[in-house]
């Protein structure tokens, strides 16, 4: 992966984790105010019933008043009269004062003034009335002329009238359920406000009235209209400020959703992390079958004939190929390496089980990592693999490098049971470990390699270039063949053979190849 590709692999990992965290947190958010909203709609309605059962008892109260006033039977006005206005004002507490007017609206007398001779009615008219009822009840709203000067609701029949605070309508109102809403009570069939609460917007309310039947559900207005009498009620919502709004907000929905967030944030992160690290990405390429084989021809140093060859693997990795040494350590830690050397191994077989079916002489080397030495599982992969291709057990080979000998009574015992089976063992880069010589003398082997480091000296400095010879006299005593790794020029290959190697391997004779180009190069020093 290169900086561009893990830039923005990073970029898409860090859009992901925030998407992860912000989408919960968002739901849990508009939970939250949905279901606040349905709380206080449901408070407004509340209020909105208990107002509609308010406002019909007033004006039941003050229609029972005025029938009263109807049903005295003293002279209009007489002292008699105003004595019985005076009881009834004062037997009705929602009465602020009664009295009667001529058909012209003009005052007679008042519960509170007494009649008209007083003098301080005189010229006193009362304007149309804002209703009148089909059965002669006729109503203002909000008059300030009246005795007394307040602004009165004041409802009339047949020339007698009674006052009263519109405010009645509207106060006692339970608000403990929150903080105060606005609340408006309304004349349906001239569409006139006859009380509000205080600070209560007048053209607003009567607004949100005509538009009733489209006002929508999470709308801060409730609308109830009475079945008896030609009156509705307009509920407001109390506009509260930004603060009361978070304070009254449930906190549990949206901090539940900044919790499910960080939750499922962490979660994908990780799953991604762990996708994206190498460890992910190499046992996904295990599970893929992403490996492919290289092929190295390993030739005799006499005659220059290929003799065999060493399976290299490699990961293909999208279009791009990765070298055994960038993956081959994670493997091993990671304990992913005998499903590799499974599949190295089965891409062998089936690249070139035919060919070494064919030409017995032919081996392939396979490498093998300390898992694969600690017991016998690989061996029993390998003995009914190659006998179900026909290959000899000659013709597959172990090399072992002495990093693989972790454990070594179990290395030992599984080396010396692979080359019981027929198996060849190699020791891998012979001399670069510390005790190189010590496993030659534990291990019974058929042979070393010697590490390329040795043979990169050759012809340079006398005294590390001697090294690969030394080696190769010591196999010679102990009867172990040698094969020299890394030959690049003549020279070193000429020196090698000189001093008694047989076997050897590098660019002078072959980079690694492909099975097909194994082949034709395997039949070209075959002289076939
Ligand atoms: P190795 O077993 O010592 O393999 C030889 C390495 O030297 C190979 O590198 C090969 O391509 C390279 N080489 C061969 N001739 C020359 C040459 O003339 N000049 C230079 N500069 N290099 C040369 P490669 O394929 O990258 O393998 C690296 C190591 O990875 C191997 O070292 C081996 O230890 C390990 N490996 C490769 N395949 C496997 C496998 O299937 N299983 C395990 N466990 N390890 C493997
Ligand atoms: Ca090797
Ligand atoms: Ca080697």
């Amino acid at each position: 992966m290169n900086r561009f590709e893990r830039g923005a692999l990073a970029a898409l990992l860090i859009v992901i984790v925030v998407i992860a965290a912000l989408a919960p947190a968002g739901i849990g958010f508009l939970f939250a105010q949905r279901s606040q909203r349905q709380e206080e709609a449901a408070r407004l309605n509340t209020v909105a019933d208990a107002a509609l059962v308010r406002a019909e008892d007033v004006t039941r109260r003050l229609s029972g008043a005025l029938g009263e006033i109807g049903k005295v039977v003293a002279a209009p006005c007489s002292p008699p009269y105003l004595r019985e206005l005076r009881r009834i004002a004062l037997t009705h507490e929602q009465v602020r004062d009664a009295g009667a007017y001529d058909r012209d609206g003009r005052w007679q007398c008042s519960s509170l003034l007494g009649a008209v001779s007083a003098g301080m009615l005189d010229g006193l008219t009362l304007p149309p009335p804002d209703w009148r009822s089909r059965d002669g009840l006729v109503a203002w709203y909000g008059l300030a002329r009246l005795p007394g000067g307040k602004i009165s609701l004041v409802m009339g029949r047949n020339g007698f009238y009674i006052a009263a605070d519109p405010s009645l309508y509207v106060d006692s109102l339970d608000t403990r359920a929150g903080p105060a809403s606005g609340v408006a009570v309304i004349n349906t069939e001239v569409s006139r406000v006859i009380a509000t609460t205080p600070a209560t917007d007048v053209a607003a309310i009567l607004a949100v009235y005509r538009a009733a039947p489209r006002v929508r559900d999470c709308s801060p207005y409730v609308v109830r209209r009475s079945v008896s009498m030609p009156l509705a009620v307009v509920v407001s919502a109390p506009h509260q400020t930004l603060r009361q709004r978070l304070r009254a907000l449930p906190w549990a929905w949206l901090l539940g959703g900044v919790a499910a967030g960080i939750a499922f944030a962490g979660w994908a992160a990780f799953f991604i992390v762990r996708r994206l690290s190498p460890r992910g990405q190499l046992s996904d390429a295990v599970r893929r079958h992403q490996f492919i084989v290289a092929y190295q021809p390993i030739v005799d140093l006499a005659t220059r004939r290929c003799v065999g060859a060493e399976a290299l693997v490699r990961w293909k990795y999208h279009d791009r190929i990765v070298r055994p040494d960038h993956f081959i350590p994670l493997a091993e830690h990671r304990g992913l390496i005998q499903a590799i050397t499974d599949q190295v191994l089965d891409t062998v077989l089936l690249e070139l089980g035919e060919f070494l079916k064919r030409y017995p002489e032919y081996y392939v080397s396979v490498n093998l990592s300390a898992p694969d030495l600690t017991t016998h599982r690989f061996l029993d992969v390998l003995g009914p693999a190659i006998a179900r291709q026909g290959v000899r057990p000659q013709q597959i080979r172990i090399e072992a490098t002495e990093r693989s000998f972790l454990d070594a009574d179990a290395a030992k015992e599984v080396i010396s049971a692979f080359r019981q089976a027929g198996h060849a063992v190699y020791l891998d880069d012979f001399g670069t470990g510390y005790s190189s010589l010590s496993h030659l003398q534990t291990f019974r082997i058929d042979g070393l390699k010697i590490d390329k480091s040795f043979v990169d000296t050759i012809g340079q400095d006398a005294a590390s270039s001697s090294v690969a010879s030394h080696i190769i006299d010591m196999a010679a005593t102990l009867d172990v063949q040698v094969i020299a790794e890394g030959i690049e020029r003549e020279e070193q290959a000429a020196y090698l053979h000189a001093r008694g190697a047989q076997f050897g391997q590098g660019w002078l004779f072959s980079a690694p190849l492909s099975a097909a180009e194994f082949i034709r190069y395997a039949g070209k020093t075959r002289g076939a």
